[in-house]
Parts: C-alpha cells; sequence; structure tokens
C-alpha cells in the first residue's frame, strides 16, 4: 500500500507549491518514477486521483504525467557506472518482489558486472518526486 502513501505525499507536495506560488489551476504536474522504486503504477495513479479529490485541487487528471527514471548504479570498488537491467543483470521475480518490500535488500541480488563486487551507489533510479508543476495563476 505505500502507492497511497507516495501519491499522497506527491499530492500534498503540489497543493504547497500552488499555495506559494498563488496557482489557481494546475495545467501540469511531472512525477518521475525511479525504475527501481518497483510501484504499481495503475495503483499509484488510482491513488493520485482518488488523493487530489480530497484535497479539492484543480488538477485535470490527465494533467498527471508519470515518467520513469532510468536506474545508474556505480561500483564502489572499480567506479563502473551500469544499469540494472541491462543484459545479464535481470532480476527473478522473487528477487525485485524482495526488492519492493526492502530497497537495501537490492544490495543481495544485484552486483557489479565488472568485478561483480555488491557495493555499489544507486545514482539515478530510486524515489518518487515531481519534477515540474506548471499553472496558471
Ligand atoms: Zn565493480
Amino acid at each position: 500500500m505505500h502507492e497511497w502513501a507516495l501519491a499522497e505525499s506527491v499530492i500534498t507536495t503540489v497543493v504547497d507549491e500552488i499555495r506559494l506560488n498563488n496557482i489557481r489551476k494546475v495545467t501540469k504536474v511531472d512525477v518521475m518514477v525511479g525504475e527501481l522504486q518497483q510501484i504499481d503504477l495503475e495503483i499509484f495513479r488510482f491513488a493520485l486521483e482518488n488523493v487530489m479529490k480530497t484535497y479539492e485541487l484543480s488538477l485535470e487528471s490527465k494533467a498527471i504525467r508519470i515518467a520513469i527514471e532510468k536506474n545508474i548504479l556505480r561500483c564502489e570498488v572499480c567506479g563502473k557506472i551500469w544499469s540494472f537491467g541491462d543484459a545479464g543483470c535481470r532480476l527473478g521475480e522473487d528477487e525485485a518482489e524482495a526488492i519492493h518490500f526492502i530497497p537495501e535488500i537490492a544490495h543481495v541480488y544485484i552486483r557489479c558486472p565488472e568485478c561483480s563486487s555488491p557495493d555499489f551507489e544507486i545514482v539515478k533510479g530510486r524515489g518518487v518526486w515531481i519534477k515540474t508543476i506548471e499553472g496558471e495563476r
């Protein structure tokens, strides 16, 4: 159910921003979802639309656009930069499900394709955030 918590935080951010900037009508909200975040986009969109209603936000649901940010990982040992999901490092469904609940577990399953080290930094591809909000005053 963390899609609902994420939707709540996205919508409250939008609400704060439009108050701060005296925006009357929101015309576009670009939401970015990290590829490794593993959220159910259908549930997330549904949650956004419902949370939106409770805040009586003047925003059409089609104004919300969700884009996926591809992941970028950097090996702490050899410095190799790669993307999880590239040829040869796909996850099984069980592993993907485990990462969904405990992102830190990613380090157990994902290893550097160059030196096999499990020590890497997630440079991109995690979290949910708002890239842009556009509106009319
Ligand atoms: Zn490495």
